[in-house]
């Protein structure tokens, strides 16, 4: 506790069926009994979890975000990131609104907490409060997806007096303008719902993507070109029996879909508003971050720039990352010989963030 955490997970999914038809070759292996993967005969890569195709949800919750979870109730806050090309299973891998066997992180993060919650006020009186928000990151705009009747308008973040990162609601731009010099604060935080169950939970998750869905139509692979960031947030109130401790505590957990990588590159060609080039701006401000807090936990120094205010993604994120947050990293790639270009990069950027 108290340090800067960063850990890295590589998952390779199975091919699927249309690949197999299609003869892709396997060119991603984990090797055996470790943390490492190759990729074709030469090229070796080592993580801190590596996940196979065989590997279930269970295995790859179990294993690195369960942590992060006692992480969350122990009252620091936490983020997952997931992180790859387009198809290579990021959405899969977070899941959201199915409890069952299929479900992923998401998912089983909503029944973990809330059972531990469950415990917790069972044997020692805790009161507790959970909060959701969530939010989607579109060419540097800002849009809530609990929020289904300001969907046109969009979130300025900005720091509130206690330091926090907040969001400016705008209507039209120039109201932005007169908010600011007129009365100085007009702060709006995004939508949070207070939620008792991990089925309440999954449905306020489920009503964000068909929302997401709808203001998205016609515009071809949204999803793969915006971020979407779901924040639990959770409140323990505790008994007052012992002064010595703090009465009350919040933290909060941050999971972030992240547009596909492949813009990463594509946007150094392109002009300099376009999609892409957001993307990508996006995309390098996080490594960035995320390799300036790997370094400073390597090496024990605290006095490093942390270079949050590159982009927005790193500026609404910057109190879940840094700090006494602890973040993970969940690289996905394909294992099939026809992305071997794209599976090297996201590779090689996961590597350079431990
Ligand atoms: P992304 O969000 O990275 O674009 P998806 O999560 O949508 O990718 O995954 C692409 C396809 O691969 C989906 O059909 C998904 O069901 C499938 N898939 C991804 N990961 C796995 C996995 N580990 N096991 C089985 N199928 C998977
Ligand atoms: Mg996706």
């Amino acid at each position: 506790m108290g340090e800067v955490c960063v850990k890295v997970a590589l998952r390779v999914r199975p091919l699927l069926p249309n690949e197999l038809i299609q003869n892709h070759k396997v060119c991603v292996r984990i090797v055996p009994d470790t943390a490492q993967v190759m990729v074709g005969s030469d090229k070796l890569f080592s993580f801190d979890h590596a996940f196979g195709p065989t590997a279930t949800q269970d295995e790859v919750y179990n294993s690195c975000v369960q942590p992060l979870v006692e992480t969350l109730l122990q009252g620091d806050n936490a983020t997952v990131f997931c992180f790859g090309q387009t198809g290579s299973g990021k959405t899969y891998t977070f899941g959201g609104g199915n409890l069952g066997e299929e479900g992923g992180i998401i998912d089983r993060v909503a029944k973990n907490v809330f059972s531990l919650l469950g415990e917790k006020k069972n044997s020692d009186g805790v009161e507790t409060k959970v909060r959701v928000t969530y939010l989607e990151l579109y060419m540097e705009q800002l849009h809530d997806l609990l929020e289904p009747h300001n969907t046109d308008k969009e979130l300025f973040i900005s720091k509130n007096d206690k330091g926090n990162t907040a969001l400016l609601l705008l209507i039209p731009r120039w109201y932005f303008l007169f908010a600011l010099d007129s009365l100085g604060q007009w702060w709006w935080e995004p939508k949070k719902f207070s939620v008792t169950s991990a089925e309440e939970l999954l449905s306020v998750v489920e009503a964000g993507n068909v929302l997401r869905h709808i203001k998205t139509t016609g515009m071809n692979e949204h999803s793969s070109r915006s971020h979407t960031i779901l924040t639990l947030q959770v409140e323990q109130g505790f008994p007052n029996n012992n002064p010595s401790l703090k009465p009350s505590c919040s933290s909060k957990l941050c999971l972030v879909d992240l547009a596909g990588s492949e813009f990463a590159r594509k946007g150094n060609k392109e002009s300099r508003h376009n999609e892409s080039a957001h993307i990508n701006r996006g995309l390098l401000a996080l490594g960035n971050v995320i390799r300036v807090l790997a370094t400073r936990a390597h090496n024990n120094c605290k006095s490093t720039h942390i270079p949050y205010r590159d982009s927005k993604i790193t500026r609404l994120l910057q109190d879940s990352l840094g700090g006494t947050a602890h973040t993970l990293m969940v690289a996905c790639v394909s294992p099939s010989h026809h992305s071997i270009a794209e599976t090297v990069g996201v590779l090689q950027c996961a590597a350079k963030a431990r």
